[in-house]
């Protein structure tokens, strides 16, 4: 049985005030015990954050790292800070990183390898855009940004892994993938995962993300292959984000 996860990716949104809302929300909310819910901030919020939510179920996750423990790099934020502050979670290889700070395979997976060294686990981003969807070319895309990372890690570094599906044309747009798309697609990449190890492949928590909400999650998440959810917009509301978690 795997463990729901639901995590809310602020991007380079939110606020103190916001920080303070979730806390309030979320220490009172009967939520699920048996999920794991994450809000990733932008980095000046983590620190309150990690005071805000102490009562609360709510994990703390960053949005990005530098594969480097420390050095001149201006800037950046190593896996080692990000510990400092609880934080349990790392994205590497968000569909933004990878158009808008050109991010290649190459260097999510050093992210990827970053968080993991320091007991991070990570939440690795995929997906296709609409040009590659309409070429029908998801699964190779997919597939590849999957298989750069997957195929060089150790067994017990693969079960540290989440994926996170997440069709570049529905992220932020409004656009969900029908709950069938996202279904064919995780069924993918858990077939592709059985062909290293098929009790890990059983056990990889795959969540879609891109223009989920309140309205559409439960059906979403209902999806045999679909364990959970990362939420963009709908995580910048206490009460769509809380709705998500009580849905998974
Ligand atoms: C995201 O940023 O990962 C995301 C899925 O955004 P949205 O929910 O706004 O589409």
């Amino acid at each position: 049985m795997r463990r729901p996860l639901i995590a809310g990716n602020w991007k380079m949104n939110g606020s103190a005030a916001l920080v303070e809302a979730f806390g309030k929300v979320f220490a009172d909310a009967k939520l699920p015990a048996d999920v794991d819910m994450v809000v990733i901030p932008p980095f000046p919020y983590l620190d309150a954050a990690r005071h805000a939510f102490s009562n609360t179920p709510l994990r703390l996750g960053a949005q990005t790292l530098n594969p480097l423990h420390s050095g001149a790099h201006t800037g950046e934020v190593s896996g080692r800070m990000l510990k400092e502050f609880d934080v349990a979670y790392a994205l590497v290889g968000h569909s933004e990183r990878r158009q808008l700070y050109r991010e290649t395979d190459e260097q999510v997976f050093e992210r990827l390898m970053a968080a993991l060294e320091v007991g991070m686990s990570p939440i690795l981003c995929v997906g296709e855009t609409l040009e590659e969807r309409d070429a029908g070319h998801t699964m190779d895309v997919v597939l590849r940004q999957v298989g750069h990372v997957m195929a060089r890690l150790e067994a017990a570094q693969r079960c540290e892994v989440i994926i996170a599906y997440e069709p570049v044309w529905a992220i932020g747009t409004g656009r969900t993938a029908t709950p069938e798309q996202a279904q064919d697609v995780m069924a993918g990449i858990r077939a592709y995962q059985a062909s290293f190890d098929t009790s890990l492949a059983e056990q990889l928590r795959l969540l879609y993300g891109g223009s989920m909400n309140a309205n559409n999650a439960a059906e979403l998440l209902a999806q045999p292959d679909i364990d959970g959810g990362l939420v963009g917009g709908a995580s910048l509301k206490t009460d769509d984000f809380y709705a998500i978690c009580q849905s998974a």
